[in-house]
């Protein structure tokens, strides 16, 4: 069976709680609300592409508990193919997150997406060998994305990399065999380690990455849309004007629209400018993959 996107990575359950005030070591709070919500960035995008109608598939672990169980449910619920989804030794990955007025703390736990290791992949070459694009993050080990990224390209496949969460660790080597290197301008500043504040310094630091190999820097740049640079090409794709009211999981819901439209046979600044139109909807509304519309839900302007 082929696939469209093959995305390789994460899925996380956030419990999040509205608290009135943390509690000191030692001490029992209440707190007046609490929600759960599937997250994760390997999962987000994959389900953000699954929802515009790609047809998807995710490698990941979930875990031997009730969240793990719940986890691959809501995959199968959501159209995406869960071959390549295992159930790990450990608990399913969680998120609790705690919120106060605009304030977050948050703490990961990977749980069972420690468990996707290299060696897992070898399970899955089929799936992956079968893909039009392959898409990671970095909320899995970096050896396991480097090893995604050689079993891609033995076989051809182009693949995406959202280096997010950022890691300095990462190597140039493998990033420099992707076809689409996707940071924002933090992760972007944190791996060039040059000023990032001005859309010119921003140019200039993806110019530095394509210096070194990589094939097609996207820089994702919030509200001001994103820049694609290549060694023959520079673009700023401006985004679209709305009412933010929450930002969470926009990268993602960018990245898992981008593949889609991409391997539908969109050029990439045509797949960067619905990128930009999905993911400035997804931020109108609250909350990571809640947030994220449908095709036929996207407004007449921004299909
Ligand atoms: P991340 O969530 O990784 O920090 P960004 O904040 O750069 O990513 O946002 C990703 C994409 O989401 C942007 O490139 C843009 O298309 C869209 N976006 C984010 N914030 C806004 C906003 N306030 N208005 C419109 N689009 C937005």
């Amino acid at each position: 069976m082929t696939h469209d996107i093959t995305v390789i990575g994460s899925n996380m359950m956030e419990l999040s709680t509205d608290i009135d005030r943390m509690p000191k070591l030692g001490e029992t709070v209440a707190a007046p609300n609490f929600h759960m919500a599937f997250g994760g960035k390997g999962a987000n995008q994959a389900y953000a592409a699954s929802q515009l109608g790609s047809n998807v598939a995710m490698i990941s672990k979930v875990g031997s508990d009730m969240l793990g169980r719940e986890y691959l449910k809501h995959f199968k619920e959501s159209g995406i193919d869960v071959s390549g989804v295992s159930v790990g030794k450990k608990s399913n990955g969680v998120a609790p997150c705690f919120i106060q007025g605009n304030m977050n703390s948050i703490i990961i736990v990977q749980g069972a997406n420690s468990e996707l290791t290299p060696d897992v992949l070898d399970d899955y070459r089929d799936i992956i060998k079968n893909s039009r694009l392959i898409v990671l993050q970095q909320e899995i080990s970096l050896e396991t994305d480097y090893k995604a990224i050689e079993i891609a390209h033995e076989y051809g496949v182009p693949v995406m990399l959202n280096p997010a969460p950022a890691n300095d660790d990462i190597d140039i080597k493998h990033v420099a065999m992707c076809e689409f290197y996707s940071p924002n301008e933090t992760e972007l500043g944190r791996l060039t380690k040059m000023p990032i504040e001005t859309i010119e310094q921003i140019k200039a630091a993806a110019h530095k990455l394509v210096d070194l190999g990589v094939k097609n820097v996207i820089v994702t740049i919030g509200s001001r849309g994103a820049l694609w640079v290549n060694k023959d090409h520079e673009e700023l794709i401006p985004s679209y004007k709305v009412k933010a009211v929450d930002s969470i999981g926009a990268g993602d819901s960018f990245v898992g629209a981008f593949s889609h439209y991409y391997t539908q046979g969109e050029d990439i600044s045509t797949a960067l400018k619905h990128a930009n139109a999905y993911a400035a909807v997804t931020v109108t509304r609250p909350g990571s993959q809640t947030s994220y519309p449908t095709a036929a839900e996207l407004p007449a302007l921004q299909k």
